[in-house]
């Protein structure tokens, strides 16, 4: 026994999952295992032989207690609604509860096509693999809610793309896959009663607290809301790019999900894309918020039903909800932005409004000069201990950053905070490294055409301790050429 399956989606929601069976591979190996996460997950696989393990994450083996199935859900993809999406190359295994007691679904990704495949092949390739796997890993690493990653296994079969690539399955490992699209493919049916076992199902996996109350929808709704806000201002205070925020790509759980043509930001701008399907700049970078309320008022028109059924004020109160949404987000978002400024955590108020305005200066500085995002917040932090000449060396009119730095300073010394513990504070929140786009593509590259895996490790390695200047992966923590940057294309399809 290697996995303590306890499956609940597959005996709460039977109708919103196909059972089915992954396709068998040729020659399953395995590229890159999280121990830790097993660990975490309690599971026993010293008893396996690395064949047999790279059989079991390639799907070839179905570990006992699992019941494999396809989930059903609908989205809007790019703003056009798909009543019917659904898992077209992945498959839940099923659930296990974590030493910590948390629930996580355990899902197999490239794992062949299902009744949800529509004209896909249900596979996936070694590269977007590897990059879910290293996209998620960072992420966990910058304290950002995330689906990780469990195993890598290349199939030794080929893929076909624009070119015939190295194929491979991932492993993922999600709080629940429940997305706003779950949802909305049960409204899109009209089946209420099976709405309001799907919500029942989302509060008592996710917000337990809210079990038999009477404004539990709302609740949810609420609670959604709260984790989306939360997330997103994560994800743009260290200046991440989700790139395909499809409802069906927003998670009820908060979690980040569905890493396809993610990507960081290098020079500041608000404007940037880098997903080559993006063609209008829906997902752009400052986008970001503005389509997590969109989805979110998705949500709760799938919801609708439940809460008209909730109470007379229901229906407004969810209006309420999707209206405070940028607030909710300005809160989460200027916190993290005020941290990162070495600004201690301070009541709302006059203060707050004047520190806003500091950050938002900062990142006209930023974008009006092209600084680049990471290194600047980083080298803020030297500033704050008397060192200005790193921050001084990343801008072309200096000028205007002695202006607003001194503008800063004059902020800091109103809260009388030493700088070096200040300093200390500000690294604690702003990443020496990311996950540069040209490191991403040289692992992969190094891993897909060499079958070099050691590029992608050292990589990961780095970036699982984002917050650490370690002098030997400086080059880890350098922007990419300019030129590179600006043509830079990211593509879906893990
Ligand atoms: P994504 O862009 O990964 O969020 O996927 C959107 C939808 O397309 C989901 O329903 C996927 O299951 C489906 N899909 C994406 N790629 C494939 C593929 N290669 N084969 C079958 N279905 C796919
Ligand atoms: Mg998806």
């Amino acid at each position: 026994m290697n996995f303590a399956f306890d499956n609940s989606y597959a005996r709460a929601l039977p109708e919103l999952g196909v059972p089915w069976r992954p396709a068998a591979v040729p020659a399953p190996r395995l590229l890159a295992f999280n121990h830790e996460l097993a660990d975490e997950l309690g599971l026993d696989l010293a008893s396996l032989s690395a064949e047999d393990q790279a059989a079991l994450f390639a799907g070839n083996q179905v570990p006992e207690g699992a019941s494999p199935l396809a989930q059903a859900y609908a989205g809007h993809q790019f703003g056009g609604f798909s009543p019917q999406l659904g898992d077209g190359r992945a498959l839940l295994l099923g659930e296990v509860v974590d030493r910590d007691g948390r629930r996580r679904d355990i899902a197999l990704k490239g794992s062949g096509r299902t009744p949800f495949s529509r004209g896909g092949d249900g596979k996936a390739a070694v590269g977007p693999v590897l990059r879910e796997y290293l996209m998620g890993e960072a992420m966990q690493a910058l304290g950002i809610p995330t689906t990780r990653a469990l195993a890598a296994v290349a199939t030794g079969e080929p893929v076909y793309r624009e070119e015939v690539l190295p194929g491979a399955v991932l492993t993922r490992v999600a709080a629940s896959h429940l997305r706003v699209g779950s949802f909305q493919f049960v409204a899109a049916r009209g089946d209420a009663a099976l709405l309001g076992r799907l919500a029942d199902f989302a509060i008592a996996r996710h917000d337990p607290g809210l079990v038999g109350r009477a404004d539990r929808h709302l609740g949810l709704l609420r609670a959604v809301a709260e984790r989306q806000a939360a997330l997103v201002a994560q994800w743009m205070n260290v200046g991440f790019i989700h790139g395909v925020m499809n409802t069906d790509n927003m998670t009820i759980s908060g979690e980040t999900i569905d890493y396809g043509p993610c990507a960081f930001l290098e020079a500041y701008d608000p404007a940037t894309v880098f997903s080559s399907i993006d063609r209008g700049g829906r997902y752009a970078f400052g986008n970001q918020p503005l389509i997590a309320r969109w989805n979110l008022a998705r949500l709760a028109e799938a919801l609708l039903p439940l809460l008209a059924g909730e109470a007379e004020a229901a229906v407004a109160q969810a209006t309420e909800v999707i209206d405070a949404f940028p607030t909710l987000f300005d809160g989460h978002w200027r916190r993290g932005q005020r941290a990162k400024l070495g600004l201690a955590d301070v009541k709302p108020g006059d203060v707050q409004a004047g520190d806003a305005q500091l950050g938002d200066d900062w990142l006209a500085l930023l974008q009006a000069q092209q600084v680049d995002f990471t290194l600047a917040w980083r080298a803020l932090a030297d500033a704050a201990e008397g060192r200005p000449a790193p921050l001084r060396d990343l801008f072309v009119d200096r000028a205007a950053l002695d202006a607003w730095l001194q503008r800063l300073a004059q902020r800091w010394a109103a809260e009388g905070r030493d700088g070096a513990a200040r300093a200390a504070a500000m690294r604690s929140v702003g990443p020496w490294v990311i996950p540069r786009n040209h490191r991403v593509e040289q692992a992969l590259a190094a891993a897909v055409k060499d079958g070099d895996l050691a590029p992608f490790q050292r990589l990961l390695a780095v970036l699982q301790r984002p917050l650490v200047d370690d002098p030997r992966f400086a080059a880890y923590a350098e922007p990419a050429p300019r030129e590179l940057t600006a043509g830079y294309r990211t593509f879906c399809g893990t």
